[in-house]
């Protein structure tokens, strides 16, 4: 529910792309899947991209390179050197939109379903397989495999390379990233703390967006990997809805999801007689507002939050302690006996300064949208 800002990877896109390039030309046992010499593996991986009509939605179309794709794309010896870098370069800092829309190709396409049934067939004991599954299986690793094998070696090598981010000091990359964004809670639910503490990883799980099963090809794209908190990562592991990436640029989940704490309309004769009830609503006019509520959906967040109905409760009969009128009360006696001048605002900062948050601490402070949204929802006020 946080959006992470995807320009703070800009002083370490280059080094990243230049770490995987480098990586997936030395994967150490590259050579029992294709004989090796240079570049091989990753033109059989453009090769393969080219094969499941993935190129076209990685690639900007006027751009040169990518001119003479449609002629020599079927031989793969046919791509230079500049034109692999091109296409890798493309898969791994591609943005958002462009993740999607590949990811669209590959669905519409036969292409999962095929790797699907490889899937399956892989999985089946070899006793149980008829010899046309057994044939079959061995078509589809010849399409497919190099996919796969794409996806389990490269993002596990790429996860012990170390990267210098300008500070001199070479960095595994998932504490990296982690330092690049700058992050302090999990952009998924932002319950909790996790992030890097005293130069150590703590409770950060890199998830990626689109799931590396489905998707091998995106294994090592830098915006498909969203540091986030073990139970976001668990509870997200086989989604099949289409949810908003925090790293999508257009989303706004700060004016389009609220937090609310308000008597429920058709509750009011109700077994809870009445009673503010904790909720999470979308705003009916947002764009994509079902892509919202599959966020709110998968990560389970009502569930979640429902534990901080309590704090809620507090934070609201505090809010009802102090209005407006009191704290003006308040304010006037300290004014008698000072020489500074204190005033309402003054007092309610400081009686709610724990909750009082803007959206530039979502990623420093758990639950810090939670009680923005609380304060504006009991206050009554429209930002
Ligand atoms: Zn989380």
């Amino acid at each position: 529910m946080i959006p992470l800002d995807l320009h703070r990877y800009d002083a370490i896109k280059q080094k990243y792309f230049d770490k995987v390039y480098g990586s997936l030309q030395d994967i150490p046992d590259y050579s029992t899947y294709h004989v090796s010499h240079d570049n091989l593996f990753i033109r059989e991986l453009v090769y393969t991209l080219y094969k499941c009509d993935l190129i076209n939605c990685l690639v900007d179309k006027n751009n040169d390179i990518f001119k003479l794709r449609s002629k020599q794309a079927k031989d793969v010896n046919g791509f230079s050197d500049d034109m692999l870098k091109a296409a890798v370069r493309a898969l791994v800092l591609a943005d958002v939109p462009v993740l999607r829309k590949t990811t669209e190709t590959f669905d519409s396409g036969t292409a999962y379903d095929e790797l699907c049934k490889y899937h399956r067939l892989k999985n089946k004991s070899e006793a149980k397989k008829t010899p046309l599954e057994k044939a079959s299986e061995l078509q589809l690793k010849d399409k497919y495999g190099f996919l796969i094998y794409f996806a389990a070696k490269s993002y596990e090598k790429m996860r012990r390379q170390k990267i210098d981010p300008g500070n001199g000091v070479l960095t595994e990359l998932p504490k990296c990233i982690v330092n690049a964004l700058g992050i302090r809670t999990c952009p998924y639910c932002n319950r909790g703390y996790i992030g890097v503490s005293k130069g150590r990883l703590l409770g950060v799980q890199l998830d990626h967006f689109y799931n590396r099963n489905k998707y091998p090809f995106l294994a090592v794209s830098l915006y498909n990997l969203v540091p986030c908190c073990g139970v976001c990562n668990l509870i997200k592991r086989d989604i099949v809805k289409d949810i908003i990436s925090p790293y999508e640029d257009d989303a706004d989940f700060e004016n389009a999801v609220h937090f609310s704490y308000e008597i429920p309309k058709s509750a009011a004769a109700g077994p809870n007689g009445g009673k503010r009830q904790l909720d999470i609503v979308v705003d009916p006019d947002a764009d994509q507002k079902q892509r919202y509520e599959n966020n709110i959906e998968i990560f389970r967040l009502k569930d979640a939050y429902a534990f901080q109905e309590l704090e809620a409760e507090r934070f609201y009969e505090k809010m009802l302690a102090y209005p407006e009128s009191r704290l003006q009360e308040i304010a006037k006696h300290f004014n008698d006996n000072s020489d500074e001048s204190v005033t309402a605002a003054d007092l309610e900062e400081s009686l709610f300064r724990e909750y009082f948050t803007e959206p530039s601490d979502y990623t420093q402070k758990p639950m810090a949208k939670f009680y923005r949204d609380l304060y504006y929802n009991i206050k009554g006020w429209k930002r």
